[in-house]
């Protein structure tokens, strides 16, 4: 059974956004597009996950200085604000749970995170759900998606990333991780082989 994941698809993450990708929307209405398309019973679940920062230490650029974009960042999706909320064009009636990551730490991957509300992992409630394998898309290719996809790897799921899907901070960089995926056996599809796989 399959589960699709959604990757922190979240305001601060859009374009006007304070880590706007350009293509942040865009996958945001994609996704929504997509999940009220796929044929019944191709998800046993769909999970969103959201970078959901208190106090992340060192994850943010010190106050007065610039963000590397490799390991600092501008302020974002600090709880309770706009910017952490899941872009609108996100349909959220179409996500059955939550995980929630980065409360004081840096965490790219969903699998970091617990179940909004509970410390329940996402590997434990994937397979509690009979789950095998995972579809990753959303936002960013480069860090979060890739870290996701990565770790699902680890915890011995099948693996496959929506490239159409997905936004990258940076294109060239985007592009070498979705090498770096295919690299540990990660499929590399796009939405329209699921929608129509005989096509
Ligand atoms: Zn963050």
């Amino acid at each position: 059974m399959r589960a699709l994941i959604v990757v922190d698809i979240q305001n601060d993450f859009c374009p006007g956004g304070a880590l706007g990708t350009a293509r942040g929307a865009g996958v945001a209405a994609a996704v929504s597009a997509y999940l009220r398309s796929v044929p019944a019973g191709t998800y046993t679940a769909v999970v969103g996950t959201r970078d959901h920062h208190i106090d992340p230490e060192g994850h943010f650029a010190p106050a007065g200085t610039e963000p590397d974009f490799e390991e600092t960042w501008p302020v974002h999706c600090v709880v309770g604000t706009h910017g952490a909320e899941a872009h609108p064009d996100l349909d959220t009636s179409l996500i059955d749970a939550w995980f929630l990551k980065g409360e004081y730490t840096a965490a790219y991957s969903g699998f970091e995170g617990h179940l909004e509300g509970s410390e329940e992992t996402l590997a434990g409630w994937l397979r509690a759900c009979g789950v095998t394998d995972v579809d990753v898309c959303g936002i960013a290719t480069d860090f979060c998606v890739r870290a996701t996809a990565l770790d699902a790897v680890a915890e011995e799921f099948g693996v496959r990333a929506l490239t159409d899907l997905c936004a990258e901070v940076t294109p060239g960089p985007g592009a070498v991780a979705f090498n770096q995926m295919a690299y540990v056996g990660v499929e590399l599809a796009e939405s329209k082989d699921v929608l129509a796989p005989n096509a």
